[in-house]
């Protein structure tokens, strides 16, 4: 054992100088989450119908035509439904977690890859099949008709 003090200086770099080359090395995954905030609704019930306040933000953070989501509601749901001033509302009284687990499981299929995990995703006809295609890693299948 020398007993010497690991020198502050390291190939002339300082320690901070040191860390940010370290970081700077990481492969991108780690240092940028690859999850998505998959969003929660906010409705309330309201003359037989269900009213999802918060259907902008939904919208913005699924990332996906507002009419294919609101479509895929209206199919699970076994209902009809419209979009008036920003706002979602279905025939019929639902209870939020069962919108919010619907939310999660559009943005299950036809949101995240299920490759990568990443919600950069891509929805196309072709052939008349709807694909989800990656934009991040390059994966694509098809996905069900909505
Ligand atoms: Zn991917």
């Amino acid at each position: 054992m020398s007993g010497n003090a690991p020198s502050p200086k390291v190939l002339g770099m300082s320690y901070d100088e040191m860390l940010e080359r370290a970081l700077k090395s990481l492969p991108e995954e780690i240092r940028t989450p690859s999850g998505m905030e998959i969003p929660k609704a906010e409705i309330f019930q309201e003359a037989g119908r269900t009213i999802i306040t918060n259907w902008k933000d939904i919208i913005t953070k699924l990332n996906r035509d507002e009419r294919i989501i609101l479509r895929y509601l209206e199919h699970r749901l076994g209902t009809v439904g419209w979009i008036i001033k920003g706002r979602a509302v279905l025939q019929g009284l639902y209870k939020r977690t069962r919108i919010n687990k619907l939310l999660e499981l559009f943005a299950k299929e036809y949101v995240i890859c299920d490759v990568c995990g990443r919600p950069h995703t891509i929805l196309y006809k072709e052939k008349g099949q709807l694909i989800k295609k990656c934009e991040a890693c390059g994966a694509w299948r098809v996905v069900e008709r909505i």
